[in-house]
């Protein structure tokens, strides 16, 4: 029933993003139809091998294409629009984006040739479009990227505000300040729902200006006399640019070290930002310069290992050294879960003799998404009945809620990736539990986080995989020794008595299956399979992967 709703019905169903930070995919239902709500990526951590890009499966709308009327891209983040380039061709719906996130987008397109597909509408900030049922309003806000939005979803059942990312920034450099008075405006025409960022719920305050960051680079800066490398996020176009103006300010020239940077400077420039910026250098012209006149703007403040500071501080990086007497400044903050990564770096950096600065030492970071004070505002500005925690882990939404009832807010939900809710009419309530999942790139193709393969290769990965060849003739007798090959387990050449063990095992199980057994392909694999897995587990407490490759002559 809820597939189609009804009229007077408005349904929020978020299948990525809600109980997590990333890989963020929400849903409005009304009339019958859907509207979609960003569709982000996540990047693999620990608990997930070999797992570099993560999304949330988006299986349930897929099948309800037919009735998914649009896709709205609140900003162009990678939790918000990274997984559009992958995704799209299950949805095939048009696309709406502000100039900047298209541009991003775009160029995300062209690396799956899906550019002359995906129909892409610009949508500046500020603008009203209709969608199917849902008449929708961007209001431009501040964030830690240009042109990030907040949505007002008005539908025959009530106005829903979706906030995106944001804060409230009274001097963002590139771009105006949040459009408070748009927001107040809707507050007033009535909000039933707020479904908003939780990210910073934690901090006291106010999130901090862009141009306070800028003067303080200007002034660190100064206190160097060797070269300068500085790391932020590449989104950050407005960092981008005061780490230049602080180049600047100090005689030196500004350069751009790892892809991701070039990629944004473009999508800037593409629409008017940095453009009394003159070009970066590349790094290749910047190593020509004395070591008190340049600063390498660097990709990789997570510690990611091919980003271009972690090349540099393994020494493998073809243009850029850095060593005693010169510094690297992290303009970023840790993202959790991170951490090994990052601290792996900076003792790279280091024993290098390099000096790192992070915002522990001094101030050179603010965050993109507002403290509990920008929170306190924007529920008064929009005066909503109900709030929806999202963008945040458990124990962020639950504290997002309770600030909002603190806020006067008179019904607050708290739930998960799924759950389906019923905003009108009537108490907010959840419905039903939709199937939900999470789809990894894997090479050229998605797979399911939960399946097969994937438990497989992890199971590879810490057991190791034993494949044994068996050749038998008609009556199941064995026609020389089975071969077998432990890859991840045994060293054939020097572990030849265990070797040699598993070999025996499995000869013993065929031959202790009674005749009629042994002629039957299954039994004669699933006895071969349990030798080896008993053996193999006795000798090396190991569970691999094991498969019997059986033939018969
Ligand atoms: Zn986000
Ligand atoms: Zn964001």
């Amino acid at each position: 029933m809820t597939a189609a709703p009804t009229d007077g019905e408005l349904y929020f169903l978020p299948l990525g993003g809600v109980g997590e930070i990333g890989m963020n995919l929400a849903l409005y239902g009304c009339e019958g139809k859907w509207l979609m709500v960003d569709l982000g990526v996540s990047f693999g951590d620990e608990s997930m091998p070999m797992v570099d890009v993560v999304m949330a499966d988006p299986a349930w709308i897929a099948e309800r294409a037919d009735k998914l009327v649009g896709l709205v891209l609140t900003h162009g983040h990678e939790d918000h629009l990274g997984a559009v380039q992958y995704l799209w061709p299950r949805l095939k719906c048009p696309v709406w984006a502000t100039p900047f996130a298209a541009s991003i987008l775009k160029a995300k397109l062209h690396e799956t040739g899906l550019h002359t597909q995906v129909p892409v509408t610009v949508v500046p900030a500020g603008s009203r479009f209709q969608v199917g049922p849902f008449a929708v309003e961007t209001i431009g806000m501040t964030h830690s990227i240009p042109e990030a939005t907040t949505l007002v979803i008005r539908t025959s059942a009530g106005t829903v505000v979706h906030t995106g990312d944001w804060k409230f920034d009274p001097d963002p450099l590139l771009g105006p300040p949040a459009d408070k008075g748009a927001l107040r405006r809707a507050g007033k025409d009535g909000v039933l729902a707020v479904v908003g960022d939780s990210t910073n719920v934690f901090s006291r305050g106010h999130a901090g200006s862009e141009s306070e960051v800028r003067a303080s680079l200007i002034g660190l800066l100064a206190r160097y006399d060797g070269r300068i490398a500085v790391s932020c996020f590449a989104t950050n176009a407005a960092r981008l640019e005061s780490i230049a103006i602080a180049a600047q300010a100090n005689d030196r020239h500004a350069a751009l070290v790892g892809r991701s940077l070039w990629r944004i400077d473009k999508a800037a420039r593409e629409n008017g930002y940095l453009s009394d910026l003159p070009p970066f250098l590349t790094d290749h012209d910047a190593a020509y310069l004395p070591n008190d006149k340049v600063v390498y703007i660097c990709t990789g403040s997570q510690g990611e290992p091919r980003a271009a500071l972690a090349r540099i501080a393994a020494g493998d990086h073809p243009h850029v050294t850095l060593g005693k007497g010169d510094v690297t400044i992290f303009s970023s903050r840790i993202i959790p879960g991170n951490e090994k990564e990052i601290f792996r770096l900076q003792n790279d950096l280091v024993r290098l003799g390099v000096e790192v600065v992070t915002e522990k030492d001094e101030f050179v970071h603010v965050s993109g998404h507002p403290g509990r004070e920008e929170m306190e505002e924007l529920y008064h500005l929009l005066r909503p009945r109900v709030a929806v925690p999202v963008h945040g882990e458990a124990r962020h939404l639950q504290e997002h809620a309770r600030l909002a009832r603190a806020c006067g807010v008179a019904e607050t939900v708290e739930i998960s990736d799924g759950a389906m809710l019923r905003l009108a009419p009537g108490p907010v309530e959840v419905v039903e539990h939709v199937p939900t999942g999470r789809l990894c790139v894997d090479g050229p193709r998605l797979v399911r986080l939960d399946s097969e393969i994937l438990r497989n290769r992890r199971r590879m990965v810490f057991n190791g995989s034993a494949v044994v060849t068996v050749v038998l003739d008609k009556a199941g007798t064995l026609l020389g020794a089975p071969q077998l090959t432990a890859l991840g387990l045994l060293d054939a050449g020097h572990e030849a008595e265990e070797h040699e063990a598993v070999v025996q095992a499995v000869k013993d199980a065929i031959a202790q299956l009674p005749s009629k057994a042994r002629r039957d392909d299954s039994q004669v694999r699933e006895a071969a399979r349990l030798a080896v897995r008993r053996s193999l587990r006795d000798s090396h407490g190991k569970k691999p992967i094991t498969d019997i490759h059986l033939v018969r002559v």
